[in-house]
């Protein structure tokens, strides 16, 4: 089987137009969510970006899969075991609470984890969580709690890893995963670039379209 899944993080403003071309072409997304900072603005390393309100996240992610990303989008790796409890377990609680629907998934923020993280990670109950290791790779994860993307929206590699994934076998196990952060399309004019990419991956016959857990359900890996 051949499975392509997007995961964008952060919840700002740009994901309306991201949400918009995804469902113009068929293609779904996870989007990781801080519950803590639903409505703040979040300082950022290259400058603030707005964060959406959930009334409109909860209209604009019903086709998609709404993830957990830690409360406060701290860097877990410098944190308490307590804090990185209550970093996963205040977003967890309220995202369940907010979307109706039982959180599984995860991304590190920042990208960062050790093995303890992991451990706190997977005692929350979270299934999988998504790292920022680009493999430019296909194959299956070992480890969901250590789940490594193909390559990030702006990789250079990005246009020549789809010619690859399209000229696989249909019968081969493959799984294409793409992440990113909406508001870089903005920032780095990339909007354009973006579109060109999608059109080209998507509605391919015998290639699958879903979600982080749709596809890790998919493949049995979760
Ligand atoms: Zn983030």
């Amino acid at each position: 089987m051949k499975f392509v899944a997007l995961s964008y993080d952060d919840a700002t403003l740009a994901d309306e137009r991201l949400i918009a071309l995804l469902n113009q072409y068929g293609m779904k997304a996870t989007l990781h969510l801080n519950a803590g900072l639903y409505r703040a603005l979040h300082p950022f390393k290259n400058g603030s970006q707005l964060r959406l309100p959930l009334n409109v996240m909860r209209n604009l992610y019903k086709q998609h899969e709404v993830a957990a990303h830690g409360f406060t989008h701290p860097d877990l790796t410098g944190l308490t075991r307590e804090q990185i409890d209550a970093e996963l377990n205040q977003d967890i609680t309220l995202l369940n609470r907010d979307f109706k629907q039982r959180t599984i998934g995860f991304a590190y923020p920042y990208g960062t984890y050790t093995p303890r993280v992991v451990d706190r990670v997977k005692a929350s109950g979270l299934l999988y969580a998504r790292t920022i290791k680009n493999t430019h790779r296909f194959t299956l994860p070992k480890n969901p709690l250590r789940l490594h993307p193909t390559c990030h929206d702006n990789d250079p590699m990005f246009p020549a890893l789809i010619e690859k994934f399209l000229a696989l076998q249909e019968s081969e196990d493959a799984l294409f995963i793409i992440w990113g952060h909406s508001y870089e399309f903005d920032v780095e004019q990339r909007w354009g670039s973006f579109e060109e990419n999608l059109k080209r991956l998507s509605r391919k016959k015998g290639i699958h379209y879903g979600t982080l857990s749709q596809a890790l359900k998919a493949f049995k890996i979760i």
